[in-house]
């Protein structure tokens, strides 16, 4: 199968640094296998995304020396198909609805042990809730330890980048203790999770591998669960290093000093800007 890739950023900010190292990572890597690189769009959150850092996204990643086929996958375009997939995993006894808010969740997680540092997985409130009693305003969650019985066949994902390189067994000890019942359906309805979005769309483009930050490394068990349960192929996954700033800190789309459009303002060359991430 020929090597295929993808960047897939969020329209809701300037690109930065971090991106700019992680699309020419992406990019170089099926340059040097030579396979594809793809782009897509992750514009599923539409109270953030915008067409103008959409635009800039192109205008960015061409100004990095990159090209990828046309038209791009704009996740917007596709919401249905999300729901479907989700509502079909709803047929199946996977998903229930949630109307808890982020205080309820807090509030029951820090009852049962005062004072304890409580895990940050949702504490079952709403489990077991029928899908027919879903109301407007109710987020969906997968029953997790649902999903993981009915996968007893172990699953796993194969990692290649540096910092956890090797086979990565998906554990349920874990993923239940540290995922938990993900939220999968937003509160507005038509709009789906991220990690949903991404395996269906990681799917349909026929990516054999995944080249992302190393801040994704957590999200991806709960993808493999999810590729398992709809029963599409899980790539090799690649988490590479990430840009942090003097202080240390991971770079956020807030990092407007660091964007690639600023720096490309200030005349930096593109040999310039490699240097700065370190390629
Ligand atoms: N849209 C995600 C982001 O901008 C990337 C998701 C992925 O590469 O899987 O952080």
């Amino acid at each position: 199968m020929t090597f295929t890739t993808r960047f897939a950023p969020s329209p809701t900010g300037p690109l930065h640094l971090g991106h700019a190292y992680s699309a020419l990572c992406a990019y170089e890597m099926a340059r040097a296998a030579n396979g594809a690189f793809l782009l897509r769009i992750e514009d599923t959150d539409t109270s953030r995304a915008r067409l103008a850092w959409e635009a800039q996204i192109y205008d960015d990643l061409a100004w990095l020396g990159l090209s990828w086929p046309t038209p791009v996958l704009r996740q917007s375009d596709h919401l249905e198909r999300y729901n479907r997939d989700l509502m079909a995993l709803a047929d199946r006894g996977f998903i229930y609805p949630c109307s808890c808010s982020r205080s309820d969740i807090r509030a029951a997680l820090s009852a049962p042990q005062e004072g304890v540092s409580a895990p940050a997985v949702y504490p079952g409130t709403c489990r077991g809730r029928p899908m027919s009693s879903r109301q407007a305003g109710d987020a969906l969650r997968l029953d997790m330890a649902r999903a993981l019985d009915a996968l007893h066949a172990d699953i796993a994902f194969t990692e290649t980048g540096s910092e956890h390189a090797g086979t990565h067994n998906i554990d349920a000890a874990t993923l239940l203790a540290q995922t938990g019942d993900a939220v999968l359906g937003r509160k507005e309805i038509e709009t789906v999770s991220y990690a949903l979005a991404a395996v269906i769309d990681d799917a349909a483009l026929h990516i054999t591998h995944v080249v992302r930050g190393a801040d994704l490394f957590d999200t991806t068990p709960l993808q493999v669960v999810l590729q398992g349960l709809l029963n599409l192929s899980t790539p090799t996954y690649h988490h590479h290093r990430l840009i942090r700033d003097e202080a240390g800190k991971r770079l956020a789309k807030r990092d407007d000093a660091r964007a690639i459009a600023t720096y490309r303002a200030e005349g930096v060359t593109l040999t310039e800007l490699r240097q700065r991430v370190g390629l």
